[in-house]
C-alpha cells in the first residue's frame, strides 16, 4: 500500500483510543474536569457498568456559551496557556483531550451554565459531529452525559467486560477520587441505585469509613505531620499526609495502598515499596498494609506529562520522595500508642435462650402453644448440644459460604452468615444490657419514606429503639427521618434497615419470637452479617471463628438455625471403611 495521511476522522479515533480505553476512563475524565472546574459536589450515574449511559454532573464553574463547541475540538484547553505552563501544572487536566476523545467515540450531551452568565447551553455531538445546540435554564454547572461507548468502534466495544466489572473499575475511581478530596461530596449511582457517596465534610478518616467500612476507619493511624523535614535532605518541599494501618491491619495485596501525587491518582511502586518497607519486621511475611497516601510537592519537581491516561508521573528526585514517605509512614508506626493489654473478661450477660432462666421461661411460654407451631425453628430446641466451643483451625472455605475447620473432635462446616449473625447478636446484646447499642450518628440525616403502617410502628418504639442504638423521629406522613443509626449497620441502606425494624416490630413480642428488642437485634444482625458467597481471606475467616468460640451459644444462629455442622473423627473412619 502507498503511504497517505490518514483521514482526520480516524486519527481523532485512534487518540480517542488512547484516552478512552473502557468506561472507568470517561468517569475518570470527567470527574477531574469537573474537580478541575471548583466543584463540590460531583454526582456520577451509570448504566450497565457505563456501556450504555454515563452522567457526571457538577456544581463547579461551567463552561461559557461561547466556548462550549471549543471545548470539544482536540487540544482545547483552558488550563495552560505557554509550555512553561507545562513545568507547573496544578490542574488534573492540560492536555485539552478528554471532551474531544470522548465525543469521537460516543454520542454527547453537554449541558452548561458559567456562573456569571444569564442562559446555559445544551449542545449534542455524535462521533465528534454537533447535531443539536440551544440554549437551557439549568442552574450554574454542568453535566456531561454520554451514551453509547464505542458505538462507531465495534472492535474496542467487543473488548468491554461484563457490566459487574465495569461497574467496578467505575467503583474503584470514584473512591480514589473521594478519598483525595474529602472537601467534595461525591455520589456514585449504578443502575438507579445509590452505591456510594461520600461525606464532603473534609475528614479523610470520614471518606475511609465509607469506604473501607467503620472497623479500617476507626483503626486506621493519620501521618503525624512531619517536624524535621527542614535541613540538608532538603524534603522540606514535601509533604506527606493520609492514613496507614496499625500492624494489626492487614491484607493479602497490595491492591489497598492507594497514592495521591497533587492530587493525582498515581501508580507507583516504588512509593508504594517505600510504604511497604516501613512496615518491616512488623507485618507477617505475604501481607500488607492499608494505606493512602498523599504526597504534596511543588509542581516543578514532578512530570505529570508521561502518559495521556496520566496514571504515572516522574520525579525530578525520586529518592527524595522515596525517603518522605517511608520516613513519614514509619514515624506514625512508631508513634502509635501501645496496644491496649488485654483486661479481665468482663461479665457476660444472660443472652436470651443463652441460659437456664432464659431458655426455661422459652419452654413455658412453647408449653403454652399448640403443638402444630412447635416446628418452628425454636433455639432451645438444639441447646443441648456442649454450649463453648473449643478452639478451631481454619482449614479453608467452600463455595463461598461455608469455612471449614478441625477441632478436637473432627471437622466443622461453619455457615459463616448463621455463625457471623449469632456473634453480631451476641455482641448487640451485650452492649444493650451494659449501656445501650453502640451508635452511629449519620453525617447528614436521612429521610424514609415507609408504609404508614411501618412509620407508626417505628413512631411508637421510637424510645425503645435509641436504646438499640437508632435515632429516629417521625417526619410527618409516613416519612421517617434517622439521625443514627446501630454501629453494625452504618454501611447498610437506612430504608431496608428501618423496614427490617418495623417488620421485627410487627412480629414482636410474641411468644415465638421473644420480646421485642431481641425481634429487632436478630433482623439488625441479619442484615449487617456477612452474606453467603462473599469470598473471606483467612484472616477474616480465623477472626470469625475466634469470635465465635467467644459466644455462650455458638451452635445457632438468633433465628436457630445451625451455624455449623460437625463431622466426628469417628464418623469419617467409617465412611471410609478404616
Ligand atoms: P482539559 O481538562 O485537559 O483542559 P478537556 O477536554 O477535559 O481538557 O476539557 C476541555 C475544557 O473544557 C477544559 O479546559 C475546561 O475549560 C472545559 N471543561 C470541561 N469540563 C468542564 C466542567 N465540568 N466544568 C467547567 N469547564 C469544563
Ligand atoms: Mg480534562
Amino acid at each position: 500500500m502507498p503511504i497517505r495521511v490518514l483521514p482526520d476522522e480516524i486519527v481523532s479515533q485512534i487518540a480517542a483510543g488512547e484516552v478512552i480505553e473502557r468506561p472507568s476512563s470517561v468517569v475518570k475524565e470527567l470527574v477531574e474536569n469537573s474537580i478541575d472546574a471548583g466543584a463540590r459536589e460531583i454526582r456520577v450515574e451509570a448504566r450497565a457498568g457505563g456501556k450504555r449511559y454515563i452522567r457526571v454532573s457538577d456544581d463547579g464553574c461551567g463552561i461559557p456559551a461561547a466556548e462550549v463547541e471549543l471545548a470539544f475540538h482536540r487540544h482545547s484547553t483552558s488550563k495552560l496557556a505557554t509550555a512553561e505552563d507545562l513545568t507547573r501544572i496544578t490542574t488534573l487536566g492540560f492536555r485539552g483531550e478528554a471532551l474531544a476523545s470522548i465525543a469521537a467515540v460516543s454520542r454527547v450531551t453537554c449541558e452548561t451554565r458559567a456562573r456569571d452568565e444569564p442562559m446555559g447551553t445544551l449542545i449534542r455531538l455524535e462521533g465528534g459531529q454537533v447535531v443539536t445546540r440551544r440554549e437551557s435554564g439549568r442552574p450554574p454547572g454542568t453535566s456531561v452525559t454520554v451514551e453509547d461507548l464505542f458505538f462507531n468502534l465495534p472492535a474496542r466495544r467487543k473488548f468491554l467486560r461484563a457490566d459487574r466489572t465495569e461497574q467496578g473499575h467505575i467503583d474503584a475511581w470514584l473512591t480514589r477520587y473521594a478519598l483525595a478530596y474529602p472537601a467534595l461530596r461525591f455520589t456514585l449511582v449504578q443502575d438507579g441505585k445509590e452505591v456510594f457517596r461520600s461525606p464532603g465534610n473534609g475528614r479523610l478518616r470520614d471518606v475511609l469509613i465509607a469506604v473501607y467500612g467503620l472497623e479500617v476507619g476507626a483503626a486506621a493511624l493519620e501521618i503525624t505531620p512531619s517536624p524535621e523535614t527542614s535541613g540538608e535532605t532538603g524534603d522540606d518541599s514535601i509533604r506527606v499526609s493520609g492514613f496507614v494501618s496499625p500492624p494489626s491491619l492487614h491484607r493479602a495485596n497490595r491492591g489497598y495502598i492507594t497514592l495521591f501525587v497533587n492530587g493525582r491518582w498515581v501508580q507507583d511502586a516504588l512509593l508504594s515499596y517505600a510504604i511497604i518497607q516501613a512496615y518491616h519486621t512488623l507485618l507477617p511475611a505475604g501481607r500488607y498494609p492499608l494505606a493512602v497516601v498523599m504526597v504534596k510537592l511543588p509542581p516543578q519537581e514532578v512530570d505529570v506529562n508521561v502518559h495521556p491516561a496520566k496514571a504515572e508521573v516522574r520525579f525530578r528526585d525520586g529518592d527524595m520522595v522515596f525517603r518522605a514517605v517511608q520516613k513519614a509512614v514509619r514515624r506514625t508506626l512508631m508513634e502509635q500508642p501501645a496496644p491496649p493489654t488485654p483486661s479481665a473478661p468482663i461479665a457476660r450477660p444472660a443472652f436470651p435462650g443463652g441460659d437456664e432462666e432464659a431458655r426455661e421461661g422459652r419452654r413455658e411460654r412453647l408449653a403454652a402453644l399448640s403443638t402444630g407451631q412447635m416446628s418452628l425453628d425454636i433455639p432451645t430446641q438444639r441447646l443441648e448440644v456442649r454450649k463453648r466451643l473449643s478452639p478451631l483451625r481454619v482449614v479453608g472455605q467452600i463455595n463461598a459460604t461455608y469455612i471449614v475447620a478441625e477441632g478436637e473432635a473432627g471437622m466443622y462446616l461453619i455457615d459463616q452468615h448463621a455463625a457471623h449473625e449469632r456473634i453480631l447478636f451476641e455482641q448487640l446484646w451485650a452492649e444493650k444490657e451494659r449501656a445501650g447499642v453502640a451508635s452511629q450518628v449519620l453525617l447528614e440525616p436521612r429521610l424514609v419514606q415507609l408504609s404508614p403502617e411501618a412509620a407508626g410502628l417505628i413512631a411508637k418504639h421510637a424510645e425503645l429503639l435509641e436504646g438499640l442504638g437508632f435515632q429516629v423521629e417521625p417526619f410527618g406522613g409516613a416519612t421517617v427521618l434517622i439521625r443514627a443509626l446501630p454501629a453494625v449497620v452504618a454501611q447498610v441502606d437506612p430504608l431496608q434497615v428501618l423496614e427490617d425494624v418495623a417488620a421485627a416490630l410487627s412480629t414482636g413480642g410474641d411468644p415465638l419470637s421473644g420480646p421485642v428488642e431481641e425481634a429487632v437485634i436478630r433482623h439488625v444482625c441479619k442484615r449487617a452479617a456477612i452474606k453467603a458467597g462473599q469470598v473471606m481471606s483467612h484472616v477474616e475467616m480465623e477472626k470469625l471463628v475466634r469470635a465465635l468460640e467467644q459466644c455462650s451459644n455458638p451452635h445457632t444462629c438468633p433465628h436457630g438455625r445451625p451455624t455449623m455442622i460437625m463431622l466426628s473423627v469417628e464418623q469419617l473412619a467409617r465412611e471410609f471403611g478404616r
